[in-house]
């Protein structure tokens, strides 16, 4: 059984980046919640700033694991414990050099096509302030 990362109860996969995003199958994308704090008032699905929350730790650990500036497929493989078949198709629009695939693109894809910044954190703030 999955247990909860927060509270040890029975929980669900749930992609930090969805799937309707663009999130990938691939560990560091996924995390285990309960019910209460996957889809409850305080877990992703319902807190914008849990979401953003988790979405820039996964951002963040994607760039500590791909310190250096391009990676090749099988490292990719290895390193993300990702299918190779569906990162290749996921890379297939971004320019592969002599080196490999940069870093950045591949982070960039991972998190859905999009780079996440604790600034999108602060205008949650304000939009609460405001409110
Ligand atoms: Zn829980
Ligand atoms: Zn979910």
């Amino acid at each position: 059984m999955l247990r909860c990362e927060i509270c040890g109860k029975q929980a669900d996969k749930h992609h930090i980046v969805y799937r309707c995003q663009g999130g990938v199958d691939f560990p560091l994308n996924f995390r285990y919640l309960c019910s209460e704090h996957h889809r409850g008032k305080n877990g992703p699905h319902k807190s914008r700033k849990l979401d953003l929350e988790y979405k820039l730790e996964m951002q963040k650990s994607l760039e500590n694991l791909l310190y250096k500036d391009y990676y090749n497929l099988d490292e990719l493989v290895g390193l993300l414990e990702i299918n190779k078949g569906m990162l290749k198709r996921l890379l297939k629009e971004y320019k592969l050099y002599k080196e490999g695939y940069r870093s950045s693109d591949i982070v960039y894809r991972l998190m859905g096509k999009k780079r996440y910044t604790e600034d999108m954190l602060e205008e949650y703030y304000d939009f609460i302030v405001n409110f």
